[in-house]
């Protein structure tokens, strides 16, 4: 079997299309939907990732602020700065770049953010909203790669779902949002037994724990949908040397399963759409 593309890029393309629309219509009331960005030091990895977030706000018609702080700002300055943001009229998303220097608590900053402002999900109360099956902002990864599911029409509903990695931003609130939709989840981590043995009962899978080859062929069930969120390059002296690539071992898996997302071109592209579709809410909710 060769597994059919989950296309990311192509899916973008059209949810984007339909956020320019919906910001035009709030334009004609007089609303800009804006979005901060905050960066603090000089990460590089940081520094793309905020540009490409800042140009995609521009492409579908979202009013973006880029804010660039020394690594050397002091925690108290950020907190007040954001402070002001969750006060300004024109920001209805704020969204604080991580990781941020080591003298200043993540954390702290995050909690910081108005959760009306919470365009990246990470702040206790949108996940406790997430929890409890509240409104409120989902963080943009796995909310990607829900919609990744409801583009190719499948019903969780009964659905063994195996979710590798149980960090707060990507794992457990994909759990949280599979769980929802009525699948019954598996959440593996470093610790868990046997990998193996639990992705093979799955009927999808989701990958995000940033190592490459996580998830070999023979660790999937024929046709299962393999989601692949890990970001990773391929190490020096190996063919293809420095490119991008995820969690799964691509050419092979697409033998066995159903449904794949690629790396690059999955689940990358949709966790910048599902920001600016969140910051779309956050300024139509007003
Ligand atoms: P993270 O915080 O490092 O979490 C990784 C998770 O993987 C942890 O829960 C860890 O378990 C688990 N893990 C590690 N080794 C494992 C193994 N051998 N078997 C099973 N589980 C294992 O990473 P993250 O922030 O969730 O990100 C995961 C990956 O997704 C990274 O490659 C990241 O770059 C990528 N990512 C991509 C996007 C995108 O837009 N495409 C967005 C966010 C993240 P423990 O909890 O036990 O340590």
């Amino acid at each position: 079997m060769t597994a059919q593309l989950i296309d990311g890029n192509a899916l973008s393309k059209q949810l984007r299309g339909e956020v320019a629309k919906r910001a035009a219509a709030l334009r004609e009331r007089g609303i800009v939907p804006g979005l901060a960005v905050v960066l603090v030091g000089e990460n590089p990895a940081s520094q793309v990732y905020v540009r490409n977030k800042v140009k995609a706000c521009q492409d579908s018609g979202l009013h973006s602020v880029l804010e660039q702080y020394p690594a050397t700002l002091r925690q108290a300055d950020l907190l007040a700065r954001i402070d002001a943001l969750n006060k300004d009229p024109a920001i209805h998303g704020i969204l604080v770049q991580l990781p941020l220097p080591a003298h200043i608590d993540a954390q702290k900053v995050i909690e910081t953010i108005s959760p009306a402002k919470d365009v990246d999900g990470f702040h206790v109360a949108s996940a406790g909203a997430l929890m409890v099956g509240q409104p409120g902002f989902w963080p943009c990864t796995p909310y990607g790669c829900m919609k990744m599911l409801e583009a190719i029409g499948y019903d969780l509903k009964g659905k063994h779902a195996v979710v590798i990695g149980r960090s707060n931003i990507v794992g457990k609130p994909m759990a949280l949002m599979l769980l929802q939709k009525n699948a019954t989840v598996t959440i593996c981590h470093s610790g868990t037994q046997n990998l193996k043995a639990l992705t093979l009962q799955a009927d999808v899978i989701v990958a995000a724990v940033g190592k490459r080859n996580v998830l070999t062929a023979d660790m999937v069930k024929p046709g299962a949908v393999v989601i692949d969120v890990g970001m990773n390059r391929i190490p020096d002296g190996e063919p293809g040397a420095g490119k991008l690539c995820g969690d799964v071992d691509f050419s092979a898996v697409k033998e066995v399963a159903g449904w794949i997302t690629p790396v690059p071109g999955g689940v990358g592209p949709m966790t910048i759409t599902m920001l600016l579709v969140n910051t779309l809410e956050a300024a139509e909710r007003g």
